[in-house]
């Protein structure tokens, strides 16, 4: 009888220790999907829903009467740099993708913008990738930049898309332009943007350059006839003009300046690397071809990327530049995109951050400790917190 109800107890004892185990089992996997869910879903929609349009003023005077301009809700990114074949771990890889991917499908969803510009070095390897590559390149891009139809995504090149100017060739040109549009000018609600090939403003008359600054001298002049609507130049050719608004330039290398002394902010350079002189036709674009721009066009703004930090540059009395950082937590820990308000007159601008990358590995740290605390206490290596509680208030009720 005694034999019988020893046995029974063990059982009893197995399978209360069968489902401690369970029970644990159930735990782990319990935090680690809440882990996986807010760092890799929750997180985005977070901090993204806390981003607003700026306001800006959309009345004007026309005469006597204000008149309501129409808003351009514009979203601008630069460097997204998305790994190709050769250099970057496949996890790096993957990671960074699906970062991206799920930061611009969330703001898409939450921001609903009209059109977004990704200024350059969309890929990293298009200045060197097989065509095998390229085209895997091109349908990741797709898959991750997908988005509605209504939604306008206009690509400006980078040097990491078709080369450096001593890299590049029409070949490669040619490949980035069929898959994204050529078109070097967009109109939409009144609003001129004037998407340059910066990489092409060598100013050594190479074919594609000379190519390029024609292009660049035929939208100038257009531009031109726009502000003289009302008494049109002689050489303004019969047609559709555009709308009477100074241009925005969207443009991956930015105009010349000497260095990033002057930018300030959380995402400019670190401070030991914002005094080291820039490289003309390299870091900025020369001079020389920043000079033409400027004149050429006369823009009102001027959008940029290339540096992967923020900046703000003042060029002449009040065409300001923005760096616009790179979109990618391969190359910051708290990457952004710009979201504007524009209307063919005025601007209004502000900064979207993405979620703090040490803040998702500080998430992801955590419930890794929890979790070996949990393996630990049902180990009986550590004292439950229960338990430790309780013995703690007995020692000091005996007290
Ligand atoms: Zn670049």
């Amino acid at each position: 009888m005694a034999i019988i109800g020893l046995g029974f107890a063990k059982q009893n004892l197995h399978l209360f220790s069968l489902k401690k185990s369970q029970l644990l089992l159930l735990k782990l996997i319990a935090i680690i999907l809440a882990a996986l869910l807010f760092c890799e879903f929750l997180i985005y929609y977070v901090v993204i829903a806390q981003c607003n349009w700026p306001e800006v003023k959309a009345t004007v005077h026309d005469g006597e009467k204000e008149r309501l301009q129409p808003v351009l809700k514009a979203m601008f990114l630069a460097d997204t740099h998305l790994l190709g074949e050769i250099r970057g771990h496949w996890l790096d890889k993957l990671r960074r993708e699906w970062q991206m991917e799920t930061a611009f499908q969330t703001a898409l969803w939450l921001l609903q913008p009209e059109v977004v510009f990704i200024l350059g070095d969309i890929f990293d390897e298009g200045k060197w990738s097989s065509s095998q590559a390229w085209a895997d390149d091109v349908e990741r891009f797709h898959r991750i930049f997908r988005h509605p139809r209504h939604v306008q995504l206009k690509v400006v090149a980078g040097n990491h898309d078709i080369g450096f100017h001593y890299q590049m060739d029409t070949y490669k040109v040619k490949r980035f332009e069929k898959v994204f549009n050529p078109e070097r000018l967009f109109t939409w609600k009144g609003i001129n943007f004037v998407m340059v090939n910066s990489v092409a403003l060598e100013g050594d008359g190479c074919r594609i350059c000379s190519k390029a600054e024609a292009e660049l001298t035929g939208i100038s002049h257009k531009l031109n006839c726009s502000r003289e609507q009302e008494q049109p130049d002689s050489l303004c050719v019969q047609g559709k003009q555009l709308p009477a608004s100074a241009p925005i330039l969207l443009q991956h290398f930015p105009l010349y300046r000497r260095s990033d002394a002057g930018c300030s902010g959380e995402d400019a350079a670190p401070p030991g690397e914002r005094d080291l002189p820039f490289q003309e036709r390299y870091d900025v674009l020369s001079r020389e071809a920043s000079q033409k721009l400027l004149w050429w066009l006369q823009p009102r703004l001027v959008l940029s990327g290339h540096t992967h930090s923020a900046c703000e540059v003042l060029h002449g009395a009040n065409t300001l530049e923005i760096s616009v950082p790179s979109f990618s937590w391969r190359n910051r820990n708290n990457p952004s995109f710009i979201m504007g308000s524009v209307t063919a007159t005025e601007y209004a601008l502000s900064k979207c951050y993405l979620p703090l990358e040490h803040k998702v590995l500080a998430t992801y740290t955590g419930a890794a400790v929890f979790l070996v605390t949990l393996i630990l206490v049902h180990l009986e290596l550590l004292p439950s917190p229960f338990h430790f509680g309780w013995n703690l208030l007995r020692k000091s009720k005996r007290k």
